[in-house]
This record gives structure tokens, C-alpha cells and sequence, in this order.
């Protein structure tokens, strides 16, 4: 597949980690799937892979509780 951003000739299917607000709670949902461009770094995800995370984000499980600092800017 090539970039839509940049035009590369191939994106390389590799794994990311991808974040969501939801409802004033952060989940991070690790070793997901998807295709990187590695001239831009633009992240292509395939519908089933949107529908897997959509529906794991709808019915979490397995989540455990990462550590995170909120800070406020001035
Ligand atoms: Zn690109």
C-alpha cells in the first residue's frame, strides 16, 4: 500500500500503541496492529482492526492499571 500522506511507495505492517480518551478515562490499548509508513510515520489501521479496538474499548477486558501524571500547564 502506499502513503496517502507522502506518497511512499510502502507502508510495513509493525505494531503500535494506541490511546483513548473515553468518559475522563485514558485507555491505552498496547501491540495493536497496523501499517506505518516509515518516510512520514503516518499509521494506516484496517477496518477490522478499528472494529477489534472499537469493541474492546466498548467492553474492556483484561485492563490493568497503568500509572499516569496529570499535570496543568500554568
Ligand atoms: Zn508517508
Amino acid at each position: 500500500m502506499q502513503c496517502g500522506t507522502c506518497g511512499h511507495a510502502k507502508v510495513l505492517p509493525t505494531k503500535t500503541t494506541v490511546q483513548e480518551w473515553r468518559e475522563g478515562k485514558l485507555y491505552v490499548v498496547r501491540d495493536v496492529p497496523v501499517e506505518r509508513c516509515p518516510n512520514c510515520g503516518e499509521e494506516y489501521f484496517a477496518p477490522s482492526v478499528m472494529d477489534a479496538l472499537e469493541a474492546l474499548l466498548e467492553h474492556p477486558t483484561k485492563a490493568e492499571p497503568v500509572t499516569a501524571l496529570a499535570l496543568q500547564y500554568a
